[in-house]
């Protein structure tokens, strides 16, 4: 019989599927906290669930994570994971540590239908959407993989950035239950300032984000105009510029933060120059909108035919937006050693082969896991992939 994977759920829609089992909503709330809070999957160790609660659920539920293929940390502390979504398809989750926050860069889509010029997920084409218990479970499994291999109780995740593979606004209805989970104090209590959304601007989808889930927004704009941004972030020919500045206006109203983030990927000769410096600093001050920019030095990959600007170009480049008043940061690439940067997830995964291969692998690995546990028929990915403790 096919079991509810409860990863799915925001906690009312827990309660929901509580209410449907014949049990007061309510108790949603334990069980949620047990799921998210202290990261269980066995509804046997939910000892202050009433026994024939824990009887029922196991029969009809399950709380699992996408089968983790690899877990990769670098050097500098990052730490990357990639999940098997199935059919061939892998997702990726980033965690990058810093002295004052944990970030977890988390993917929403399987691929990715915007098709950017310089980003490998958007050279993959699309597969599918994640549902939400797919995206939720990237942060589920990343901070309790992180809390047994530091030996900690504490919150390790701070921050998150939907910053992964595909486009979030194009996912709006899975992410929207996901964000919710994020947010909820019995959950993961993130604050909304804490949780970035990053668009390369589904306009109408940022409209709805504002209504129904206003959290830090950070918009991709790579390009001071049309005719250049048509060529780079090629939804820009359905919503141009002008109306994308416009959403983002009306989103300020709604948003936790009083800025919106203007990421700009650093391309050499291509959008890079001194000129394009000025004509930003001239958008945004005609369009009258708070905000920060954030420079990315790109991230190569062959493919592309594109490459990394120089630093000083870059430097320079931040110099003008800086003389305009405009706070600017240049993006520290972290996590180079294990391909981990923007633009770079499952940077292999395009090669199907080697993911089918190393899929088979995992597979041979969990049978083998299997076959040796007296304890449970069905090991968790947690287990198989020994919750981080193999990186
Ligand atoms: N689809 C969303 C979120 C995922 S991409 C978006 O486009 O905003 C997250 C960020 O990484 C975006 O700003 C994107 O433009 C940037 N990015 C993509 N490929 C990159 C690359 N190769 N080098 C540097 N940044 C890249
Ligand atoms: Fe998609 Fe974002 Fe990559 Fe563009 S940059 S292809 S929107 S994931």
């Amino acid at each position: 019989m096919s079991t509810t994977n409860l990863l799915e759920f925001d906690r009312d829609g827990l309660a929901d599927f509580c209410a449907r089992l014949g049990e007061k909503r309510f108790r949603a709330t334990q069980l949620f906290r047990w799921i998210h809070q202290r990261g269980a999957s066995d509804f046997d160790a939910m000892s202050d669930l009433a026994r024939a609660l824990r009887d029922k659920l196991k029969g009809c539920a399950r709380v699992q994570a996408p089968p983790v293929i690899s877990g990769q940390a670098s050097a500098d502390g990052s730490v990357k994971w990639l999940f098997d979504v199935g059919a061939g398809n892998a997702v990726e989750a980033v965690f990058i540590p810093e002295e004052d926050r944990g970030t977890l860069c988390v993917s929403s889509q399987a691929g990715c239908a915007v098709g950017c010029r310089f980003c490998s997920t958007g050279h993959q084409g699309f597969s599918r959407n994640l549902s939400s218990g797919e995206i939720i479970a990237q942060l589920w499994f990343a901070e309790h993989a992180l809390r047994r291999r530091l030996k900690t109780e504490d919150r390790v995740i701070s921050n998150l950035v939907m910053m992964g593979m595909g486009e979030p606004l194009q996912n709006l209805a899975a992410l929207l239950p996901a964000l919710r989970v994020m947010l909820d104090d019995h959950g993961y209590g993130l604050s909304r300032r804490r949780v970035t959304v990053s668009t390369s601007g589904v306009v109408p989808m940022i409209d709805r984000l504002a209504r129904d889930c206003p959290v830090a927004l950070a918009v991709s704009l790579h390009a001071p105009n049309d005719a250049l941004r048509d060529q780079l972030v090629p939804l820009n020919r359905k919503y141009p510029i002008d109306e994308l500045l416009q959403a983002c206006k009306r989103y300020l109203a709604h948003a936790p933060r009083d800025f919106i983030t203007f990421e700009y990927c650093m391309l050499d000769g291509v959008n890079d120059q001194i000129g394009h410096a000025r004509q930003l600093v001239e958008l945004v001050g005609r369009a009258g909108i708070r905000c920060k920019f954030n420079l990315i030095p790109f991230n190569p990959f062959p493919a592309s035919g594109l490459l990394r600007s120089a630093h000083n170009q870059i430097l320079a480049f931040a110099q003008v937006l800086g003389a305009a008043g405009i706070v600017t940061t240049v993006r520290k690439t972290r996590g180079d050693d294990i391909a981990a940067a923007c633009g770079q997830l499952a940077g292999d995964v395009r090669d199907r082969t080697r993911v089918a291969e190393r899929m088979a692998k995992q597979r041979t690995m969990q049978l083998q896991l299997q076959l040796n546990s007296s304890r449970r028929a069905e090991p968790s990915a947690a287990e198989v992939i020994g919750c981080g403790e193999s990186i």
